[in-house]
């Protein structure tokens, strides 16, 4: 069954430029022009995600964001303008599950979508089609939690790898030690962010070429780290 995702953007280009992709991707996509249209979708049709245009008319997307939360876990990736940082961790604090920054290209939204789909699903039944993401000569089986490196499988611990996929999954996008640290163990260590270091600095002595300069885990001064944004998504 294709998966339905409500597109809640007012601006009538970007909006059907989304569906129409959307569509081509084999998702099933409704659209929405503002906040109050988002929210009666949202209760008639019940989406299986939805992409949340922050700056709407009649409700904004913070506002739609937390009506959702009452009654539902549905995956909310919100679409944000550069300068609207601020607004941005709210988003996140409101409880969306990612969010995507204007301009962006739709490959990178579905890379996002299809990330946000795979965590909120995971437990359900995969289909037979493994899940591969390539970077370089570093590639990352997630169905089989398999890491290669020049074809050659790198042994990883549990941390390790969860805070690689971490990454991976969303290229780009810095992570501070805390996010990170509730990715590898579920749950906030307060106090142990640090602990992050060691991991990464384990990580790169086994999937970069030079570890002293890496060009996969990257650090984010003052914040945490990233995953090169010079390696697309082979998909
Ligand atoms: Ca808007």
């Amino acid at each position: 069954m294709k998966d339905v995702i409500l597109v809640v953007e007012d601006e009538n280009n970007i909006r059907s430029n989304m569906i129409a992709f959307l569509e081509a991707e084999g998702f099933e996509a409704m659209p929405a022009k503002d906040g109050a249209e988002a929210l009666e979708l949202f209760s008639d049709k019940s989406p299986d995600l939805i992409i949340l245009d922050l700056m709407l008319p009649k409700i904004d997307g913070l506002e739609v964001c937390k009506q959702v939360r009452r009654d539902s876990d549905v995956p909310i990736i919100m679409v944000t303008a550069r300068d609207e940082e601020i607004d941005k961790l709210l988003g996140l604090e409101l409880g969306a599950d990612d969010y995507i920054t204007k301009p962006f290209s739709l490959r990178e939204l579905k890379a996002r979508i299809k990330a946000v789909l795979r965590r909120t699903k995971s437990g359900v039944a995969k289909s037979d089609e493994e899940e591969i993401l390539t970077f370089g000569c570093l590639s990352v089986n997630l169905d089989r939690r398999e890491v290669k490196k020049e074809g050659e499988v790198v042994e990883l611990t549990p941390s390790e790898y969860a805070i690689l996929t971490t990454l991976c999954q969303n290229v780009g996008r810095p992570y501070s030690r805390l996010q990170l640290l509730n990715a590898t163990l579920g749950e906030s260590y307060a106090g142990y962010e640090r602990a992050i270091d060691t991991h990464v600095s384990n990580l790169r002595k086994k999937i970069e070429s030079n570890p002293q300069k890496p060009v996969y885990i990257l650090t984010v001064y003052g914040l945490g780290y990233k995953f090169g944004d010079q390696y697309e998504v082979n998909q």
